[in-house]
């Protein structure tokens, strides 16, 4: 028999070994390989009776290598598998197949897909790093066992009296070695045997155990609806509208019935709150996976469940590829959400990917969301590929809070300067202060102030690797790039005129709550950005504290728009919401306002008190804030699909971004330009001229990109393979990337 290996190392290929007979092989194990003259761990992909060579396509260094060893006459030059790391496989065959899927769609190395279906520390330390020897003395001592010497006598007493310990703490302990614990236990002292030690991410959390609710009307429907789904079903459900309840009461019915859960969830809303209800409700046989575990936690939840002691799966984007045993539901919470897709190789949507997956394995997809991606709405209404199951109603009494546009334009000229907060808004924050509610205020950009530029010369501070504005941050006094993250102290004289003097325009975060505090000082402010949450346990604890009321505004960036569900704010403030409609370059910028100015005017009015929304806006007639401030989602997206059918843009097409970069900036020119050239040949594909990208420079390599669409990938696949052929795109001097339904433009 031969076994197709993906090495870890080498993302590109599969290399054929012998199996020897009786090696007890499967699909998915983890095995390892020689590959010149060194081991090396892959996996098997497929297992052939025949070799899939013929004799003279064998590399020779195969034939002519005897280097292992082997015991057997090497059968026509194929090299022997040398081992198989664990029985238990790591991959199914299905996840095998949707790894392939995924390699060709996104036109990725099959390694590099595979790879990244493995959580880091599983890749890196294999499936044994956490099992520890455990010895325990057996007592009372047995009778009619061999003298022991003195010192092993002492040694026995030792652990006799701490009650065993591991075989490393036992000899740091006792200073003695692995040796003489072995002798204790091959005497029948003791016993030694391996056991698989878990860390556990919920463990120390307080978690009491919760019934499944009453279902409202709507819920029931929803629920009824998923669980005799025979395609993928879209959940639109307005914020507070209990589909995570519906969520898991399906999960307990998919459960009942022996099988498994995966629910992805967004990175940033993946708190401990999320958490906690699923834990609440499942108990044990949850598992979370995200990357703010520990390396081991990580590990040992990824272990968990591929053995089958987990049933219901948390986490983010990677999430989709958790070994699940006969996966019965696969959930994509907040599918519309940026961060399901991967923004380096492969760059591939968890969204779509779960889609597939649940298609391979038979299992139930539901794609939730109240403000659905238009890609997924098109699927949903136009296409019907998808079962459209709404529920437009809060749950219980409160309803939608009521929304009010604040033109800034309106409030400049009354007060000259540019404000930060519109009166009306202040006024609002006063009230809840007064009466002990709270309120959220939204701005999507941290640090004190976004430009700082020359008096005299009006030029900006910029990066000097990227093309992107530095940012001041006021805390340490440093001007920071969000780019890159590299920082430096503000110049005393403008690099271009030698002026002194600089204006600081604009706001941040910081600055917002420097203003705040001077406007209200009474107010407790809770700061929520990447620079108030760099420890490990810092997001955690801020929420914690904002929801046992001990600051009475939370102010935050993206961080802070999903998913929060704190009963006792009524007020939610969004203090630059055509932010996003700036973005020229984007076309999706009108979708995504729209999104997330009903994203976080869903935290407010959450409990029993009615919520009010004030979002400030220079653009107060676009339609993506209108509609959303009527929270009118789908006259938005049927109004929107038509304008991107009109102009050729997704979902009525694909479109993927192929991106140079290099530190040279005339050959990332000539290259791009030439490949634009040349692909426009290829039949049926639609390419823009190359451009500069929007991030022109980044971290010192300067960047080209060429937008391609057409009516399927496969054409825009099978055309940028021919102009530059996958081996190519990555040398030392230029990069080239393709992102498929490329989600971020810049
Ligand atoms: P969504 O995920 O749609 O924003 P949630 O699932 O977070 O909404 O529900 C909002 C609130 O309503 C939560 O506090 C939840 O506990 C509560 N809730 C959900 N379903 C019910 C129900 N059937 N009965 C009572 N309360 C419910
Ligand atoms: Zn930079």
């Amino acid at each position: 028999m031969f076994a197709q290996v993906a090495i870890e190392k080498i993302p590109n290929k599969l290399f054929t070994y012998r199996v020897t007979e009786g090696m007890g092989v499967c699909v998915g194990q983890k095995v390892t390989v020689p590959w010149k003259r060194i081991y090396h761990s892959g996996y098997i992909v497929a297992l052939t009776e025949e070799s899939p060579f013929k004799p003279k396509m064998q590399p020779p260094e195969a034939i002519q290598s005897n280097l292992f060893g082997e015991a057997e006459e090497p059968v026509k030059g194929i090299k022997a598998l040398t081992e198989i790391v664990d029985p238990l496989p790591y991959f199914s065959a299905t996840t095998i197949k949707l790894l392939q899927w995924l390699a060709n769609y996104y036109d990725v190395g099959f390694t590099l897909a595979l790879r990244s279906a493995l959580p880091a520390p599983v890749r890196e330390h294999g499936s044994h790093a956490q099992e520890r020897f455990v010895v325990a003395p057996i007592v009372p001592r047995p009778k009619g066992l061999p003298q022991l010497s003195k010192r092993l006598q002492e040694l026995y007493d030792d652990i006799v009296r701490v009650d065993g310990g591991t075989l490393t703490q036992l000899c740091a302990e006792f200073k003695t070695t692995p040796a003489s614990l072995r002798k204790l236990a091959t005497q029948g002292y003791v016993t030694c045997e391996r056991t698989i030690v878990q860390r556990n991410p919920l463990a120390g959390r307080k978690i009491l155990p919760s019934r499944p609710l009453p279902l409202t009307e709507e819920q029931a429907i929803a629920l009824e609806g998923i669980l005799q789904a025979k395609q993928p079903v879209l959940l639109f459900g307005v914020t507070g509208s209990g589909k995570t309840e519906v969520y898991m009461q399906a999960i307990a019915n998919v459960l009942a019935e022996g099988k498994s859960t995966i629910m992805l969830v967004p990175e940033i809303s993946l708190t401990p709150q999320t958490v906690n209800r699923f834990a609440s409700r499942f108990g044990k046989t949850v598992a979370v996976l995200h990357s703010a575990l520990s390396d081991g936690e990580r590990h040992d939840e990824w272990h968990r469940i591929r053995r089958g002691e987990a049933q219901v799966v948390v986490g983010p984007r990677s999430a989709v590829f958790a070994p699940v045993k006969d996966l019965g539901l696969l959930i994509v919470d907040e599918e519309h959400d940026g961060g399901y897709k991967q923004d380096e190789a492969p760059r591939y949507s968890a969204r779509d990917v779960a889609v597939v997956r649940a298609g391979l394995e038979g299992a139930i997809c539901v794609l939730g969301s109240a403000t659905p991606s238009l890609e997924s709405w098109r699927n949903a209404t136009e296409l019907k590929k998808y079962t459209l199951l709404r529920m437009t109603h809060r749950v219980g009494q409160s309803s939608l809070p009521g929304v009010t546009l604040c033109d800034m334009n309106h409030e400049r000229t009354q007060s000259g300067a540019l404000p930060i907060f519109s009166e009306r808004l202040i006024e609002a924050i006063k009230e809840r202060l007064l009466r002990g509610e709270q309120t959220i205020l939204f701005l999507n950009r941290r640090g004190y102030a976004p430009t700082v530029r020359c008096v005299a010369c009006k030029e900006t501070l910029t990066c000097e690797r990227c093309s992107m504005k530095l940012t001041y941050h006021a805390k340490d006094d440093t001007l920071r790039c969000h780019s890159c993250g590299a920082w430096q102290r503000p110049p005393t004289q403008c690099p271009i005129c030698g002026h002194s003097q600089f204006d600081r325009t604009g706001f941040g975060t910081q600055r917002v709550e420097q203003t705040l505090h001077a406007i209200l000082p009474q107010a407790r402010i809770i700061r929520m950005d990447a620079d108030s949450t760099s420890r490990r346990h810092s997001h955690d604890e801020l929420l914690n504290a904002f929801r046992a009321k001990e600051a009475d505004i939370l102010l935050g960036t993206q961080m802070i728009a999903k998913g929060l569900d704190f009963p006792n704010v009524t007020l939610v403030g969004i203090l630059a919401a055509d932010r996003s409609l700036d973005i020229a370059y984007d076309f999706r910028a009108a979708e995504r306002t729209f999104q997330l100015i009903a994203q976080v005017s869903g935290r407010a009015g959450r409990g029993d008190l009615p919520g009010e929304v004030f979002v400030q806006t220079f653009q107060p007639d676009h339609p993506a804030i209108q509609a959303a401030c009527r929270c009118a989602f789908e006259n938005f997206a049927n109004d929107e699909l038509a304008t991107r059918k009109e102009e050729g843009l997704p979902p009525y097409t694909r479109l993927a971004m192929l991106t140079f970069s290099a530190k040279d900036e005339k050959l990332v020119e000539r290259v791009a330009t030439e490949g634009a050239l040349r692909l426009a040949k290829a039949p049926g594909l639609n390419v823009l001229p190359a451009m500069p990208a929007p991030m022109e420079r980044k971290e010192d390599y300067w960047r080209w990109q060429v937008c391609l669409r057409a009516p399927t990938t496969k054409q825009i696949t099978h055309a940028c393979n021919i102009v530059f052929p996958a081996d190519n795109r990555y040398t030392d001097e230029l990069k080239i990337h393709l992102d498929i339904d490329a989600v971020f433009l810049g």
